[in-house]
């Protein structure tokens, strides 16, 4: 989809929620729509098809605005504080659509992404003419259904890390310590061209691998233990996310027993990963593989969630959200894991596009129990 066709079908929600415009200012949802990688660029888009979609930027983006920008938006150099600019925009737009006895227009903005002061210097700014409506989530839902070039997008992000991973693995596990192996593996996704690793990597082993957000220590990893590796890289613009846990020689039965339960929650999920269930209802799926066999307590997350331009967006999959029905062009995750505190972790996690018909696994590597030494 282009970015035209994006700001079309956000006119027509616009127009359906009763907006006059949408006032843009996340630089993820700025990018989205207009194509700008800059830090400083907010968008105005109109929901009549009469009106101007505007850009505004500030002078050190001048020739980056030019290369980058969809020519849907008219573009605009502003001060540094680009809402001096949003406001006199649309003031010029307010004497032109507005005579006296007209409520007033009604702007849209994020309320997820506009700071409390940030909201009242826009309020003071546009005066009585604009009428602010918090509308959030407005472009998340929509950025929730991918288009066969954004899927492109993340397999190719997902094919970079899992071959970053393959590298790290052929040096072996044992010896080196989580802190080295983290930051290895970032910098082997760089080097293999990604712009970033898509969150900080999880390098974790042993009984702190019962943590399902452990931060990388010091200590070298030990023989016959489980190692939990959770990483992923942003490729133009779009994450991906996978987690694998290896063994690095004989583990016990115990540890052996619960990295084949979680392998079987995640088989179980991904058999109904199609449209038409709701997040809420594959994360049953996976949780009740994993209470049946007497771990439910240890399994305290949702089992996925979204994953596009940023590394955790919707549709979520948990016990408490996901009421949606999922869609065709969802990419997800599915990640269910189980932690005995003080004992051992496992987590195993694809990343999934959904089909017409059901889903491609975008993760090539294998999830079957590995030793790596
Ligand atoms: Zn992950
Ligand atoms: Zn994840």
């Amino acid at each position: 989809m282009s970015q035209s066709e994006r700001v079309s079908r956000l006119a027509e929600e616009l127009c359906s929620r009763g907006l006059d415009r949408l006032l843009v200012t996340s630089s993820v949802n700025v990018r989205y729509l207009t194509g700008f990688t800059g830090s400083n660029g907010v968008a105005v888009v109109a929901a009549q098809p009469e009106r101007r979609h505007l850009f505004l930027t500030d002078f050190r983006y001048e020739t980056q605005s030019a290369e980058q920008v969809s020519s849907v938006f008219e573009r605009e150099i502003a001060p540094i504080d680009l809402f001096e600019g949003v406001e006199r925009a649309l003031a010029a737009e307010l004497e032109q659509e507005r005579d006296n006895d007209h409520p007033p227009l009604r702007l849209g903005f994020d309320d997820a992404a506009l700071t409390v002061k940030q909201h009242a210097r826009l309020r003071e700014l546009l005066g009585s003419g604009w009428e602010l409506l918090a509308c959030g989530g407005v472009l998340e839902q929509q950025r929730e259904v991918k288009d066969d070039r954004e899927i492109a997008r993340i397999r190719a992000a997902a094919q970079l890390a899992d071959e970053a991973l393959r590298e790290l693995l052929e040096a072996g596990l044992v010896g080196r310590t989580e802190r080295e192996l983290a930051i290895e593996l970032e910098l082997r996704m760089r080097r293999l061209g990604a712009a970033s690793a898509s969150f900080p990597s999880i390098v974790a082993w042993g009984p702190h691998g019962a943590l399902p957000h452990a931060e990388p220590r010091d200590q070298p990893i030990v023989r016959d233990v489980l190692v939990t590796i959770d990483w992923g890289c942003v490729l133009e613009g779009y994450c991906s996310d996978c987690t694998r846990t290896y063994a690095t020689g004989q583990i016990g039965a115990q540890a052996r027993e619960v990295y084949e339960l979680v392998l079987r929650a995640l088989q179980t999920a991904l058999a109904e990963v199609q449209p038409g269930p709701t997040g809420r209802e594959i994360d049953a799926i996976a949780r009740q593989v994993i209470e049946d066999a007497g771990h439910g307590e240890h399994f305290g997350h949702g089992v996925g969630h979204g994953v596009g331009m940023e590394v955790h967006e919707g549709p979520r999959l948990s016990r408490t959200a996901g009421e949606q029905a999922l869609r065709a062009g969802n990419v997800i995750t599915i990640e269910p894991g189980v932690y005995l505190p003080g004992r051992l972790g496992v987590r195993i996690e694809d990343l999934v596009a959904l089909t017409a018909d059901g889903h491609e696994v975008l993760t090539g590597l294998s999830r079957e129990l590995t030793v790596v030494g």
